[in-house]
Protein backbone atom coordinates (compact mmCIF):
# COMPACT_ATOMS: atom_id res chain seq x y z
CA UNK A 1 0.00 0.00 0.00
CA UNK A 2 1.27 3.72 -0.44
CA UNK A 3 -0.06 6.98 0.80
CA UNK A 4 -0.30 10.32 -0.99
CA UNK A 5 1.34 13.27 0.90
CA UNK A 6 0.88 16.83 -0.50
CA UNK A 7 2.96 19.79 -0.03
CA UNK A 8 1.06 22.68 -0.69
CA UNK A 9 3.93 25.64 -0.50
CA UNK A 10 4.13 29.08 -1.12
CA UNK A 11 5.67 28.91 -4.69
CA UNK A 12 4.81 25.22 -5.38
CA UNK A 13 2.55 22.43 -4.97
CA UNK A 14 4.28 18.99 -4.36
CA UNK A 15 2.64 15.78 -4.55
CA UNK A 16 4.15 12.46 -3.77
CA UNK A 17 3.06 8.72 -3.36
CA UNK A 18 5.08 7.13 -0.47
CA UNK A 19 5.53 3.70 0.16
CA UNK A 20 5.47 1.87 3.87
CA UNK A 21 8.97 2.83 4.39
CA UNK A 22 9.27 6.48 4.12
CA UNK A 23 10.19 6.85 0.57
CA UNK A 24 8.76 8.50 -2.15
CA UNK A 25 8.30 6.26 -5.54
CA UNK A 26 6.98 9.35 -7.42
CA UNK A 27 6.04 12.92 -7.31
CA UNK A 28 4.74 15.59 -9.49
CA UNK A 29 4.81 19.70 -8.98
CA UNK A 30 2.54 22.47 -9.95
CA UNK A 31 2.95 26.13 -9.30
CA UNK A 32 1.01 27.66 -6.81
CA UNK A 33 -1.90 29.92 -7.62
CA UNK A 34 -2.25 32.19 -4.10
CA UNK A 35 -5.89 33.85 -5.67
CA UNK A 36 -7.28 30.38 -5.63
CA UNK A 37 -9.93 29.53 -3.26
CA UNK A 38 -10.35 26.33 -1.05
CA UNK A 39 -12.98 25.04 -3.57
CA UNK A 40 -10.92 25.34 -6.25
CA UNK A 41 -7.66 24.37 -4.23
CA UNK A 42 -9.12 21.49 -3.23
CA UNK A 43 -10.10 20.08 -6.96
CA UNK A 44 -6.33 21.10 -7.61
CA UNK A 45 -5.45 18.87 -5.26
CA UNK A 46 -7.21 15.94 -6.15
CA UNK A 47 -6.35 16.37 -9.72
CA UNK A 48 -2.54 16.61 -9.41
CA UNK A 49 -2.81 12.80 -7.17
CA UNK A 50 -4.96 11.50 -10.03
CA UNK A 51 -2.88 12.80 -12.51
CA UNK A 52 0.18 11.26 -10.73
CA UNK A 53 -1.14 8.00 -10.23
CA UNK A 54 -1.72 7.78 -13.43
CA UNK A 55 1.61 8.76 -14.50
CA UNK A 56 3.60 6.61 -12.03
CA UNK A 57 1.05 3.41 -13.15
CA UNK A 58 -0.38 2.68 -9.23
CA UNK A 59 -3.75 2.11 -9.10
CA UNK A 60 -6.12 4.11 -6.46
CA UNK A 61 -7.11 1.06 -4.83
CA UNK A 62 -3.37 0.75 -3.83
CA UNK A 63 -3.69 4.04 -1.56
CA UNK A 64 -4.77 4.32 1.90
CA UNK A 65 -4.28 7.76 2.89
CA UNK A 66 -3.98 11.26 1.47
CA UNK A 67 -2.40 13.97 3.44
CA UNK A 68 -2.06 17.62 2.88
CA UNK A 69 0.43 19.92 4.27
CA UNK A 70 -0.98 23.67 4.30
CA UNK A 71 0.65 26.83 5.21
CA UNK A 72 -1.04 28.76 8.18
CA UNK A 73 -3.11 26.98 10.86
CA UNK A 74 -4.75 23.53 9.87
CA UNK A 75 -7.60 23.89 12.09
CA UNK A 76 -8.30 20.19 13.08
CA UNK A 77 -11.34 20.91 14.43
CA UNK A 78 -13.10 22.72 11.84
CA UNK A 79 -11.17 22.05 8.72
CA UNK A 80 -10.60 25.40 7.75
CA UNK A 81 -7.16 27.13 7.18
CA UNK A 82 -6.67 29.98 9.46
CA UNK A 83 -4.00 32.65 8.97
CA UNK A 84 -2.37 31.85 5.77
CA UNK A 85 -0.81 35.12 3.94
CA UNK A 86 0.05 32.98 1.02
CA UNK A 87 -3.83 31.72 0.42
CA UNK A 88 -5.59 34.65 1.39
CA UNK A 89 -9.39 33.35 -0.55
CA UNK A 90 -8.70 29.91 0.99
CA UNK A 91 -11.83 30.37 3.93
CA UNK A 92 -13.75 27.13 3.28
CA UNK A 93 -13.29 23.69 5.07
CA UNK A 94 -11.17 22.65 2.36
CA UNK A 95 -10.61 18.91 4.67
CA UNK A 96 -14.17 18.05 3.53
CA UNK A 97 -13.88 19.82 0.28
CA UNK A 98 -10.99 17.11 -0.58
CA UNK A 99 -12.98 14.18 1.48
CA UNK A 100 -16.02 14.96 -0.54
CA UNK A 101 -13.95 14.34 -3.57
CA UNK A 102 -12.53 10.92 -2.66
CA UNK A 103 -13.30 7.93 -0.43
CA UNK A 104 -9.29 7.76 0.61
CA UNK A 105 -9.08 9.44 4.23
CA UNK A 106 -8.09 12.93 3.87
CA UNK A 107 -5.77 14.65 6.85
CA UNK A 108 -4.38 17.65 7.03
CA UNK A 109 -1.90 19.60 8.99
CA UNK A 110 -0.09 22.90 9.09
CA UNK A 111 3.40 22.48 6.57
CA UNK A 112 5.94 23.02 9.20
CA UNK A 113 4.35 20.40 11.35
CA UNK A 114 4.26 17.90 8.79
CA UNK A 115 7.75 18.43 8.00
CA UNK A 116 8.93 18.29 11.27
CA UNK A 117 6.45 14.69 11.65
CA UNK A 118 8.09 13.24 8.88
CA UNK A 119 11.94 14.13 9.75
CA UNK A 120 10.75 12.20 13.15
CA UNK A 121 9.56 9.33 11.46
CA UNK A 122 12.91 8.97 9.06
CA UNK A 123 14.68 7.94 12.63
CA UNK A 124 15.28 4.10 13.45
CA UNK A 125 14.99 4.96 17.17
CA UNK A 126 12.59 7.97 17.61
CA UNK A 127 13.43 11.05 19.72
CA UNK A 128 11.05 10.82 23.51
CA UNK A 129 10.94 14.52 22.34
CA UNK A 130 11.82 16.34 18.92
CA UNK A 131 11.85 20.14 17.49
CA UNK A 132 12.44 21.14 14.17
CA UNK A 133 12.92 24.71 13.04
CA UNK A 134 12.66 25.05 9.04
CA UNK A 135 14.68 28.06 8.14
CA UNK A 136 12.99 28.90 4.15
CA UNK A 137 11.40 31.91 3.13
CA UNK A 138 9.89 31.85 6.60
CA UNK A 139 10.40 30.30 9.85
CA UNK A 140 8.78 27.39 10.98
CA UNK A 141 8.66 25.23 13.47
CA UNK A 142 6.90 21.77 14.78
CA UNK A 143 7.45 20.19 17.89
CA UNK A 144 7.08 16.39 19.05
CA UNK A 145 6.37 15.06 22.41
CA UNK A 146 6.03 11.08 23.19
CA UNK A 147 5.25 10.77 19.79
CA UNK A 148 2.83 13.47 19.67
CA UNK A 149 2.65 16.79 17.39
CA UNK A 150 1.89 19.71 20.32
CA UNK A 151 -0.90 21.16 18.11
CA UNK A 152 -2.05 23.68 21.09
CA UNK A 153 -5.69 24.04 21.88
CA UNK A 154 -6.80 25.86 18.73
CA UNK A 155 -3.87 23.94 16.47
CA UNK A 156 -1.30 27.32 16.09
CA UNK A 157 1.33 25.93 18.20
CA UNK A 158 4.76 25.61 17.65
CA UNK A 159 5.18 29.07 15.34
CA UNK A 160 8.75 29.23 16.62
CA UNK A 161 9.39 31.89 14.30
CA UNK A 162 7.77 34.35 16.20
CA UNK A 163 9.30 34.20 19.54
CA UNK A 164 10.78 37.52 20.69
CA UNK A 165 14.77 37.97 19.94
CA UNK A 166 15.08 41.57 19.65
CA UNK A 167 12.70 43.37 22.37
CA UNK A 168 11.62 46.29 19.69
CA UNK A 169 13.24 45.05 17.06
CA UNK A 170 12.72 44.57 13.38
CA UNK A 171 9.44 44.13 11.90
CA UNK A 172 7.85 40.80 11.25
CA UNK A 173 4.97 39.26 9.08
CA UNK A 174 2.79 38.57 11.61
CA UNK A 175 2.67 42.13 12.57
CA UNK A 176 5.03 41.80 15.48
CA UNK A 177 8.38 43.05 16.39
CA UNK A 178 11.69 41.32 16.59
CA UNK A 179 10.54 37.86 15.78
CA UNK A 180 12.88 35.22 15.42
CA UNK A 181 11.75 34.89 11.75
CA UNK A 182 12.72 38.31 11.05
CA UNK A 183 16.24 37.97 11.57
CA UNK A 184 16.58 34.48 10.59
CA UNK A 185 14.73 33.17 7.74
CA UNK A 186 16.37 32.82 4.19
CA UNK A 187 14.91 36.39 3.52
CA UNK A 188 16.31 37.97 6.40
CA UNK A 189 19.65 36.23 5.34
CA UNK A 190 19.50 37.58 1.77
CA UNK A 191 18.57 41.09 3.20
CA UNK A 192 21.79 40.98 5.42
CA UNK A 193 23.60 40.22 3.20
CA UNK A 194 22.35 43.11 0.66
CA UNK A 195 23.18 45.59 3.33
CA UNK A 196 26.58 44.36 3.94
CA UNK A 197 27.45 44.45 0.39
CA UNK A 198 26.51 47.91 0.04
CA UNK A 199 29.22 48.78 2.38
CA UNK A 200 31.82 46.39 0.93
CA UNK A 201 32.20 47.08 -3.01
CA UNK A 202 35.14 44.62 -2.99
CA UNK A 203 32.98 41.33 -1.39
CA UNK A 204 32.87 38.33 -3.25
CA UNK A 205 29.22 38.52 -3.31
CA UNK A 206 29.13 41.23 -5.75
CA UNK A 207 30.84 38.92 -8.35
CA UNK A 208 28.66 35.84 -7.45
CA UNK A 209 25.52 37.98 -8.37
CA UNK A 210 26.85 39.48 -11.18
CA UNK A 211 27.00 42.93 -9.74
CA UNK A 212 23.34 42.13 -9.08
CA UNK A 213 22.00 42.08 -5.59
CA UNK A 214 18.42 40.74 -6.50
CA UNK A 215 20.19 37.61 -7.77
CA UNK A 216 21.54 37.07 -3.94
CA UNK A 217 20.06 33.94 -2.14
CA UNK A 218 21.12 31.69 0.94
CA UNK A 219 23.32 29.86 -1.06
CA UNK A 220 25.53 32.10 -2.85
CA UNK A 221 26.31 33.78 0.44
CA UNK A 222 27.43 30.31 1.83
CA UNK A 223 29.46 29.78 -1.14
CA UNK A 224 31.00 33.31 -0.56
CA UNK A 225 31.58 32.15 3.26
CA UNK A 226 33.55 28.98 1.50
CA UNK A 227 35.57 30.74 -0.78
CA UNK A 228 36.91 32.93 2.59
CA UNK A 229 34.99 36.37 1.84
CA UNK A 230 35.18 38.53 4.61
CA UNK A 231 32.31 40.67 4.28
CA UNK A 232 30.19 37.34 3.91
CA UNK A 233 31.83 35.76 7.16
CA UNK A 234 30.51 38.63 9.20
CA UNK A 235 26.91 37.95 7.68
CA UNK A 236 26.50 34.76 8.73
CA UNK A 237 28.55 35.20 11.85
CA UNK A 238 25.77 37.92 13.04
CA UNK A 239 22.73 35.46 11.32
CA UNK A 240 24.25 32.22 13.71
CA UNK A 241 24.11 34.81 16.23
CA UNK A 242 20.93 35.43 15.88
CA UNK A 243 19.55 31.63 15.13
CA UNK A 244 21.53 31.19 18.18
CA UNK A 245 18.92 32.92 20.61
CA UNK A 246 16.24 31.39 18.66
CA UNK A 247 17.50 28.18 19.42
CA UNK A 248 18.97 28.56 22.74
CA UNK A 249 15.27 29.69 23.64
CA UNK A 250 13.98 26.36 22.94
CA UNK A 251 16.33 24.04 24.33
CA UNK A 252 15.57 26.26 28.04
CA UNK A 253 12.27 25.99 27.31
CA UNK A 254 11.55 22.21 26.48
CA UNK A 255 15.27 20.34 26.57
CA UNK A 256 14.47 18.43 23.60
CA UNK A 257 16.08 15.37 22.92
CA UNK A 258 16.85 16.15 19.30
CA UNK A 259 16.64 19.92 17.82
CA UNK A 260 16.85 19.97 13.97
CA UNK A 261 17.23 22.63 11.81
CA UNK A 262 15.23 22.27 8.36
CA UNK A 263 14.76 24.12 5.53
CA UNK A 264 16.70 25.96 2.36
CA UNK A 265 19.64 27.37 4.61
CA UNK A 266 20.01 23.52 6.47
CA UNK A 267 21.73 22.77 3.11
CA UNK A 268 24.69 24.59 4.27
CA UNK A 269 24.29 23.02 7.67
CA UNK A 270 28.17 21.91 7.83
CA UNK A 271 28.94 25.78 8.26
CA UNK A 272 25.87 26.95 9.81
CA UNK A 273 25.63 23.91 12.98
CA UNK A 274 29.33 24.19 14.24
CA UNK A 275 28.77 27.87 14.47
CA UNK A 276 25.18 28.04 15.93
CA UNK A 277 26.41 25.42 18.58
CA UNK A 278 29.17 27.48 19.44
CA UNK A 279 26.78 30.39 20.20
CA UNK A 280 24.32 28.49 21.72
CA UNK A 281 26.66 26.92 24.60
CA UNK A 282 26.86 29.98 27.06
CA UNK A 283 23.14 30.81 26.56
CA UNK A 284 22.07 27.52 27.86
CA UNK A 285 20.60 26.96 31.03
CA UNK A 286 21.55 23.58 31.33
CA UNK A 287 24.98 23.97 30.03
CA UNK A 288 26.34 22.00 33.38
CA UNK A 289 23.98 19.14 33.16
CA UNK A 290 25.97 15.45 31.70
CA UNK A 291 23.20 14.87 28.75
CA UNK A 292 22.05 18.11 26.69
CA UNK A 293 19.76 18.79 23.55
CA UNK A 294 21.46 17.37 19.82
CA UNK A 295 21.58 20.03 17.64
CA UNK A 296 21.09 18.26 13.96
CA UNK A 297 20.46 19.13 10.43
CA UNK A 298 17.48 17.28 9.05
CA UNK A 299 17.86 14.67 6.38
CA UNK A 300 14.98 14.92 4.29
CA UNK A 301 15.44 18.15 2.59
CA UNK A 302 11.93 19.41 0.68
CA UNK A 303 10.92 15.70 1.01
CA UNK A 304 9.84 15.95 4.85
CA UNK A 305 7.13 17.90 3.94
CA UNK A 306 5.62 15.64 1.69
CA UNK A 307 6.44 12.25 3.29
CA UNK A 308 5.48 14.00 7.05
CA UNK A 309 1.63 14.31 5.10
CA UNK A 310 1.54 11.35 3.80
CA UNK A 311 2.60 9.20 7.27
CA UNK A 312 -0.04 11.69 9.23
CA UNK A 313 -2.52 8.76 10.09
CA UNK A 314 0.26 7.33 11.59
CA UNK A 315 0.25 10.27 14.35
CA UNK A 316 -2.25 10.20 17.12
CA UNK A 317 -4.50 12.42 17.83
ZN1 LIG B 1 6.52 37.26 13.78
Amino acid sequence: MYDIGIDVGGTGITAGIVDRNCKIVARKTIATDRELTAKAISKQLVKLARELLAESGISERRVHSIGVGVPGTANRKTGRIEYANNLPNCQGNIRQLLQGQTSKKVYFENDANAAAWGEYLCFKKKPDSFVMVTLGTGVGGGIIMNGKLVRGINYAAAELGHMTIRYDGIPCNCGRRGCLEAYASAEALIAQSREAMEKKKKSLLWELCDGNPDKINGQLVFDAVRAGDKTAIRVVEEYAEYLSEGLANIVNFLQPELLCIGGGISRSGDILVPLVREKMRNKIYSRYSTENTKLVVAKLDNDAGIIGAAKLFLCRE
